[in-house]
């Protein structure tokens, strides 16, 4: 198996079986993000206790990509502090910005590192980012929230 069908088959994973897939309470902020170049939707929670990301909820439909970027969204920023998984957002749109030109720290991004190959395609980016797009919206008011 190559390089790029692992990948492959790291997305289709968790496409088929989403990690913390639903929408759960308590919740600090709900957000709505829609992708319409492709037609992905997803509603999302981010529940924080202090500066802790303690769950991170949501109820998608789309692509392959946009749902298992999501679902490997969730794995890497619950449990994490805000500090923490704005710095792990910012790297990703870094690599997804790359052209696909980015050597993935599998430590840091785990299962996120899939999405290396989804950089080459323009058109794809928007999906892979849509999850993270969405956490940071609804942890930002979330926090406002608490403050
Ligand atoms: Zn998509």
């Amino acid at each position: 198996m190559d390089v790029e069908e692992l990948y492959q088959e790291i997305i289709l994973d968790h496409y088929r079986a989403k990690h913390h897939s639903g929408l759960r309470e308590p919740y600090g902020a709900e957000v709505h993000h829609v992708n319409p170049s492709c037609g992905d939707e997803l509603t999302l929670r981010v529940e924080l206790d202090g500066d802790k990301v303690v769950d991170v909820s949501y109820a998608g439909e789309g692509c392959s990509i946009s749902q298992a970027s999501t679902s490997i969204m969730t794995d890497l920023v619950i449990g994490k502090t805000l500090d923490e998984a704005f710095a792990l957002s910012d790297e990703f749109h870094v690599m997804m910005d790359s052209r696909g030109k980015y050597d993935p720290d599998e430590d840091l991004f785990e299962d996120a590192i899939a999405f290396v190959g989804v950089a080459r395609f323009p058109a794809r980016i928007k999906c892979a980012l849509l999850g993270w797009e969405a956490f940071r919206d609804a942890a930002l008011r979330s926090s406002a929230q608490e403050n």
